[in-house]
């Protein structure tokens, strides 16, 4: 057994055999995946899911009425099905295939572009994603809008009473994750939508590092956007999801015109096709999209909570393993805080960290993690990252624990 049995329910070593690609060797030693909250490795029935889908019903949907394309159509709308009882939406059409979260915020920012007048406000946090900043930023330029930033304090945790004081009647909307890539936060998603609602104002959740670790339930929520990666999840690139409440979703102006996402077109005018295809123009990628379903299968098979409770143990143990390195700093250390660890160590330059790390088979991630303003806010151009993900291991924290020394040894 590679895992403490006492931590976790989950046989990781069978987990682990899943995963082709962990068995393999970067530059002689073996490798160790901590790169997670950048992109997650793919287990071998996603994998197989790909080829099966092109070996045996590989069809252009919606459109055929012949065999292959029913089939594909089947498979498609059967993920879209899953993926809507996994987020527990209340209606399928609520669930818009898009490339990942980028595209499913630019899909929002884009519609709300159209519905700003000079001197909304649109609400982010100080800790999102450079992808839940700019295409705000974009629509709030073009029409004189104003973009207010919730602040956090030293533990890097939204500080609520001044999220309270930042909402009135101009607001607009709200945008923030659900959980921070860069520093592993948890934000209280439910009472910031409640806090929201007050003044009826939307909320758009960027769950891109919540769904590999945690069950959503958008009702429960009451969010009134959910958004998500696949890769991020197991699953392919390229494929991710927006959820919407039909009435915004209703709302918004289309994002993209073309096919399929049309009812009727002439030189006249345009008709616009009903909900999820009124946001789906083109051909999908229909491989992912079916695929993303296999990857939502593959964690349920496990279990999110189970999932949860391995990776909480690790960062516990490589919390307090980590801790006992003289000069290492911890940024992010909210009370509630996902399995992600961003830290610097005295004297040390996180690039180089990273490359002795690389060297020793161990993938970290090093730099601001697309989240310049959180790394402003802590005064430091960016930290070491090690997020975990199911298949990780206390060896590989006990591996990483041993490089960084080896890296003091190098560069102090
Ligand atoms: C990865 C990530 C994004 C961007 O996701 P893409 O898959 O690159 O579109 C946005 N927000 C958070 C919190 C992320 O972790």
């Amino acid at each position: 057994m590679i895992s403490d049995s006492k931590h976790t329910v989950l046989d990781i070593e069978k987990i682990r055999a899943e995963f082709p690609i962990l068995h393999q060797e970067v530059n002689k030693r073996p490798l160790a995946y901590f790169d997670n909250a950048a992109s997650s490795q793919k287990p071998q029935v996603v994998i197989d899911a790909i080829s099966n889908y092109y070996s045996t019903i590989n069809s252009n949907i919606h459109r055929g009425v012949h065999h292959l394309s029913q089939l594909a159509t089947d498979a498609y709308e059967q993920s879209r099905e899953k993926i809507r009882k996994h987020l527990n939406a209340e209606k399928k059409h609520e669930i818009i295939f898009t490339k990942g979260t980028t595209d499913s915020i630019n899909l929002v920012a884009n519609g709300f572009r159209q519905l700003l007048q000079e001197g909304d406000e649109i609400i982010v946090s100080a800790m999102e994603h450079h992808s839940n900043i700019v295409p705000w930023q974009l629509a709030a330029k073009e029409k004189g809008a104003i973009i207010r930033v919730i602040p956090m304090n030293d533990n890097a945790e939204l500080i609520f009473e001044e999220y309270q004081k930042l909402l009135n009647e101009k607001t607009k909307i709200v945008a923030f994750n659900h959980i921070s890539n860069a520093l592993g936060t948890i934000n209280p998603v439910k009472e910031m939508i409640a806090e929201a609602h007050k003044y009826n104002v939307p909320v758009m959740v960027d769950g891109a590092q919540a769904i590999p670790h945690t069950l959503v339930d958008v009702q429960d929520l009451d969010a009134d956007f959910y958004c998500f990666s696949s890769h991020k999840v197991y699953g392919p690139t390229g494929i991710g999801i927006l959820y919407g409440k039909e009435e915004w979703l209703e709302k918004l102006p289309p994002y993209q015109g073309g096919g399929e996402m049309i009812k009727e077109v002439s030189f006249e005018g345009t008709t616009y096709a009903e909900l999820p295809h009124k946001f789906e123009a083109g051909t999908p990628h229909i491989e992912g999209g079916i695929v993303l379903g296999t990857a939502i299968d593959y964690i349920n098979t496990i279990g999110v909570e189970n999932i949860a409770a391995h990776e909480h143990a690790l960062m516990e143990y490589a919390l307090e393993k980590l801790g006992t390195i003289e000069g290492f700093n911890l940024i992010g250390s909210a009370k509630n805080k996902a399995a992600v660890i961003s830290f610097l160590i005295d004297g040390i330059h996180p690039y180089d960290a990273g490359t002795i790390l690389d060297k020793l088979g161990i993938a970290v991630r090093t730099g601001h993690h697309c989240a310049q303003p959180t790394m402003s806010r802590f005064n430091i151009p960016g930290t070491v990252r090690a997020s975990f993900a199911v298949y990780n291991t206390y060896e590989e924290i006990d591996r990483l624990h041993e490089g960084l020394l080896k890296v003091k040894q190098m560069f102090a």
